[in-house]
């Protein structure tokens, strides 16, 4: 099969993504799908540990390795013991791809967060490639009138939105920022509507903030420097209930804080550092990541019962290296595809 291979980290202008052909993947467990790719979204945290920043944390574990979480595909072969899975069915697999199924977390619906979970695209088992294996645990079904470009950037970037907006307490009176409008952002813009919230929209990109209002935002504000942000949101909206932060920046960070009022909460999506934290506000902060499975099911029935707008652009495989590029200088309006 063909892949988009990492062997070396390095920046992306240096092209470090190989087009290789390698062996095809083969059925390993009793209940494992082989599945052929037809669309893998690409996540910023891709771009991360291409280029290193996230090698504190381990990530990548080891090289060579293929990147790759958002994945949508057709199922080409099943293993001996596989039972709700059939060959021709589409599933998506998220970057959650395996756990150890017995600990406190995995026995509780948590399992995104026990400490032997399987990252998909950590290990050869990535998206950026013709096919991958996953356990029919870690496969979620894809109803046949979602197309699968459409429904990739549901499977990280989907259920990170929709785990934030759970996060952020919503309800109908409330008022949320989405600090940080790209491919995560727009769909949180989408969820936080979805819970009948006023949703302000915040970047430093024009073109950002225009996806927020295709999008259903019912204010935005660009962000220029932290006073003028601050009085131009008192004017506008008044102090913010809640705060959602996908924008990677100690100073973005910094903003959402102040911008909620006293006992609001404020949802990091994102690694960044927490500057000044004033405990007398009786503020929450609070991390998230991705999401459970059954998150996972609820994203996609959610996005096909209400026609979510997820705003995509497709590109061939090949192109990995250039789209991780233009990720980086913002020139993705919200979410590119990569088809093999
Ligand atoms: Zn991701
Ligand atoms: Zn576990």
């Amino acid at each position: 099969m063909r892949a988009m291979v990492l062997e070396r980290l390095g920046p992306i202008e240096g092209k470090p993504l190989q087009l290789r052909e390698i062996e095809t993947h083969k059925i390993k467990k009793n209940n494992d799908v082989l599945v052929r790719i037809e669309a893998c979204g690409v996540c910023r945290s891709q771009l991360h540990g291409i280029e290193g920043d996230w090698q504190k944390y381990g990530i990548p574990p080891a090289l060579p390795t293929i990147p790759g979480h958002e994945i949508v595909g057709t199922i080409t072969q099943i293993g001996p013991s596989v039972k709700n899975l059939k060959v021709g069915q589409r599933i998506g697999i998220s970057p959650l791809h395996g756990s150890c199924m017995h600990c406190d977390y995995c026995k509780t619906g948590k399992e995104h967060l026990c400490d032997q979970a399987e990252i998909t695209g950590e290990t050869m088992l990535g998206g950026y490639a013709e096919y991958i294996t996953v356990s029919e645990d870690f496969a979620t079904p894809i109803p046949d009138s979602m197309k699968s470009e459409y429904a990739a950037p549901l499977f990280c970037a989907g259920i990170t939105a929709y785990k934030a907006v759970k996060a952020s307490e919503p309800t109908r009176q409330k008022t949320v920022g989405i600090f940080g409008v790209g491919g995560v952002g727009h769909l949180t813009v989408e969820f936080a509507k979805l819970e009948g919230m006023r949703v302000v929209g915040v970047a430093r990109n024009k073109a950002h903030l225009d996806v927020a209002k295709k999008v259903g935002a019912d204010n935005v504000i660009q962000f220029t420097e932290q006073n003028e942000f601050l009085s131009t949101l008192k004017k506008e909206e008044g102090l913010l209930d809640s705060a959602i932060v996908f924008a990677p920046s100690e100073k973005i960070v910094d903003l959402a804080i102040n911008s909620v009022k006293k006992g609001g909460t404020i949802v990091l999506g994102v690694l960044a550092s927490i500057p000044n934290f004033d405990v007398f506000t009786e503020k929450t902060l609070r991390g998230t990541l991705i999401g459970s499975r059954s998150d996972m099911v609820d994203v996609v029935r959610l996005a096909k019962q209400n026609d979510m707008k997820i705003i995509f652009k497709s590109f061939p495989l090949e192109q990995a290296n250039s789209v991780l590029e233009d990720l980086k200088y913002s020139r993705i309006e919200a979410r590119a595809v990569l088809t093999p």
